[in-house]
């Protein structure tokens, strides 16, 4: 049996929260509850013990949920980047590039990849990383708050500490328009023809791997900072 579950709950209009399980313990986190009904109602059958919420940044659409979660699971540790603190609501747990903690029999480790939002993190989990809206299938967030040479390094990041194995779990599903992106920006990729030709058939497309976004993702692709920007400029308009 695995040592992790992972159930996507599909929130607001295109937001994915998740419910994670360490199996020998049978403990229970929620990644970025964007909202807190539909966790309650997935937790009706999900079992286990809830015991945290790990925000992988402070937009509202992954945070929504904190306030009633907290209310309803007094002492629900509530884990963001240090710099997050008053901007994450009921933050217990502070949290900065190579932290590790433990939940339950596993080991969560998290990497800074600030661009999106200064604070935004990644978890870090056996096969499992969770990136908000840092990296998405096929493409990555919106420059709110960094450059593009910190979204630069943090994809230098990613590209240290992720296996080709690991299964990606982002924060929207935004597949389908990211890969037509990418398909104008790399015509000739094969991959990224492939790739959206699946995405279109499905309504759900997480998790991605490490593995796709090599092939497909042209902001993991750029060689430059350069490129990069120029990249991220063009999709804004796209
Ligand atoms: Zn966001
Ligand atoms: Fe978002």
């Amino acid at each position: 049996m695995a040592q992790l579950t992972v159930q996507p709950i599909p929130c607001l209009r295109d937001n994915y929260a998740y419910l994670v399980r360490c199996e020998s313990t049978g403990l229970v986190a929620v990644v970025d509850p964007s909202e807190a009904e539909p966790i309650q109602t997935a937790l009706r059958t999900f079992e286990g013990e809830l015991i945290a919420i790990w925000n992988t940044h402070h937009h509202w659409d992954h945070t929504g949920g904190n306030e009633a979660l907290v209310g309803q699971y007094p002492g629900l540790q509530v884990f963001g980047h240090h710099s997050d603190r008053g901007r994450i609501p009921g933050q217990t747990d502070d949290l900065e590039d190579g932290s590790v903690f433990t939940f339950g029999q596993l080991n969560v480790r998290v990497r800074h990849v600030p661009g999106h939002t200064t604070g935004s993190i990644a978890y870090f989990v056996q096969n499992e990383v969770f990136t908000g809206d840092m990296l998405f299938i096929g493409g990555c967030g919106r420059l709110f708050e960094g450059t593009p040479s910190m979204l630069f390094e943090s994809l230098s990041q990613l590209k240290r500490y992720c296996r080709p194995e690991n299964r990606l779990w982002v924060g929207h599903e935004y597949t389908e328009s990211n890969l037509r992106f990418a398909q104008a920006a790399e015509p000739q990729n094969e991959a990224i023809r492939k790739a959206l030709e699946r995405s279109q058939s499905l309504q759900v497309t997480i998790p991605g791997s490490w593995a796709d976004e090599l092939a497909t993702n042209p902001f993991v692709r750029a060689e430059t900072v350069e490129s990069l920007g120029a990249l991220r400029a063009w999709k804004d308009e796209f």
